[in-house]
């Protein structure tokens, strides 16, 4: 895309997808395919090497390693067709499905990697309510199609039950495993023949026109009329393409392929350029003298504005700075552009700017609504943030959830307090872990959503911060963030509750429970008082 073109046409030119799977459904083959076959990488195996530990011995290690990931290689960008593509990875392991989430709200649609013969799995099953609540669009490739799979139709089937809505085939396969002899792309009708291996590229496959129908059977026998039958009944069964309905997560489009074999992989990227969508409008809603003011901005309005949706320390622990990763929401980015955090109104500095082709980061040149771009600080912004060129803007909707985990931390050697402190606060502000400071004082507790969290923490502390602690079970089973309509409310409640109050990194007030009946008890004695399961950053 020549810069210097006018926004509008810079923002309908960008997608930016989330890539979602249960882990070995093959989403860093497909990943790196799409890298490949876009132009962005020349050699293949990149994306690879960097899950190598895919089966370590310890899960730190695997933790460790999946920090590493992100850090290089969390956003990756592509140039397709005139189009600026950015993929987004989410975190593999579950423990840190709250990331996952987080990224889930930085895009415009996902798409969803689904083994053949696994179908959806649990982990994907969390992912895709995630996007069902954001009705993010999601473009369904079916893997794997090499292997002995499930039949194409039963597959169908569980996508749309799983997805709860309907699915549109965009090609279908002709057998499966040792006879699988390609897919017909139900648009151009016409087959493409599959050859294993991965050396070809995608435009060198072999194409035949339906209409050549008795070569195709000479070819491949009672497999093509099988996959002829079967085609019409999943057309006959699935409603028409309808662009709108995809848009709004009513219809997800299935393609079918092998990424490991180089096959259906080009389908999958003409489909992000064809049917995903360019960023959309996004809604700022800020209080001003106690009144909701709401502003929906448009993404090629010039106002430049984006939100903080991952925080990541920097690898190299010689170097204390932070990422802070921005999706561009509206507006250019420009080199020394003066940047405004919103929630402290002061000046964001940051000492570098970056983009991320595929697995290099590069001075960012410019940037439009749909791109990510990393801020290296050393500190003053945190996740959710909102950024601006100095428009007063708030986005909000990006979500933390209650921990369900807590432990309190233990000094080891109480003259590291301080190093403790910071390494908390960032860490929370990274969003690493939850930390709550109880009202009425004692140990610093940690809240996490997977256990995981707690081990990278306690490793984290003690490598970058030098804080070595002991973590130590307690009563606490959950929290809620409480809200109320008016100040006295609250104060009578948090009265009642003392010893249950607690500031979270954000210092939002929260309600530690130690009982799955706590909050219903307290609901019921306190009525007038909110409580949020789920915070939005505001
Ligand atoms: P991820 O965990 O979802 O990122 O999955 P990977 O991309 O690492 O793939 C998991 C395993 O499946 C690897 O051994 C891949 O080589 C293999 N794989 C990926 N795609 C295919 C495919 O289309 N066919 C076959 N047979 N294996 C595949």
């Amino acid at each position: 895309m020549a810069s210097g073109s006018s926004y509008a046409q810079q923002v309908r030119a960008r997608r930016s997808f989330a890539i979602i799977s249960h882990p070995d459904a093959g989403k860093t083959t497909l990943t790196e395919k799409l890298l490949l076959f876009s132009g962005a990488i020349q050699i293949a195996g990149s994306v690879k090497a960097r899950k190598a530990s895919r089966h370590a011995t310890s899960d730190w290690m695997e933790i460790e390693k999946q920090r590493g990931i992100s850090v290089a290689s969390s956003v990756m960008q592509m140039l397709y067709r005139d189009h600026v593509i950015n993929l987004l990875d989410t975190p593999g392991h579950k423990d840190f499905s709250e990331d996952t989430y987080r990224v889930l709200t930085a895009v415009d649609s996902a798409l969803m990697v689904i083994d053949a013969a696994n179908g959806v799995e649990a982990q994907t099953r969390r992912l895709i309510e995630v996007c069902r609540q954001r009705d993010t669009p999601i473009i369904t490739f079916v893997n794997k199609m090499d292997r002995e799979v499930r039949e194409p139709l039963d597959i169908l089937d569980e996508v749309e039950r799983e997805l709860g809505m309907p699915c549109v085939p965009m090609t279908w396969p002709v057998g499966q495993g040792k006879s699988f002899g390609g897919i017909i792309n139900l648009r151009t009708r016409a087959m493409t023949v599959f050859e294993a291996g991965s050396e070809r590229r995608p435009q060198d496959f072999e194409t035949i026109a339906l209409t050549e129908a008795g070569a195709l059977r000479a070819r491949f026998g009672s497999e093509f009329d099988a996959a002829l039958e079967s085609m019409e009944l999943a057309t006959g069964a699935s409603p028409a393409w309808d662009h709108e309905a995809f848009l709004a997560g009513r219809q997800t489009p299935v393609f079918f392929g092998s990424g490991v074999n180089n096959f259906g992989v080009m389908e999958v990227l003409d489909a992000l350029v064809d049917l995903a969508p360019p960023p959309r409008p996004r809604v700022s809603t800020m209080t001003v003298n106690r009144q909701t003011v709401e502003r929906t901005v448009q993404p090629d309005e010039e106002t430049f504005s984006g939100v903080v949706f991952k925080v990541q320390a920097n690898m190299d622990a010689n170097h204390r700075d932070r990422i802070a990763f921005v999706r561009v929401a509206s507006g250019r980015y420009a080199p020394g552009m003066k940047l405004k955090v919103q929630r402290t109104g002061k000046e964001l500095r940051p000492t570098s700017v970056v983009t991320f082709m595929s697995q290099r980061r590069e001075a960012v040149e410019e940037a439009y609504a749909g791109d990510i771009i990393g801020f290296t600080t050393h500190g003053g912004v945190q996740l959710g943030d909102t950024i601006t060129d100095g428009a007063t803007l708030q986005y909000t909707g990006l979500p933390f959830f209650a921990p369900e985990l807590f432990m309190t931390v233990v000094l080891k050697n109480p003259l590291r307090t301080k190093q403790l402190q910071q390494g908390l606060a960032q860490l929370g502000e990274e969003g690493a872990i939850q930390v709550f400071k109880p009202d009425a004082g004692g140990a610093m507790l940690l809240g996490a959503v997977g256990q995981l969290q707690f081990e990278v923490v306690q490793h984290r502390l003690k490598a970058e911060y030098d804080a070595d602690v002991r973590l130590e079970g307690c009563q606490y089973t959950g929290a809620r963030w409480i809200t109320a309509d008016t100040p006295q409310d609250l104060r009578t409640f948090t009265d009642t509750y003392p010893l249950r109050m607690a500031h979270d990194a954000a210092n939002a007030l929260a309600y530690l429970c130690t009982s799955p009946y706590d909050v219903r008890l307290a609901q019921e004695r306190f009525p007038k008082i909110h409580f949020h399961p789920l915070r939005e950053h505001a």
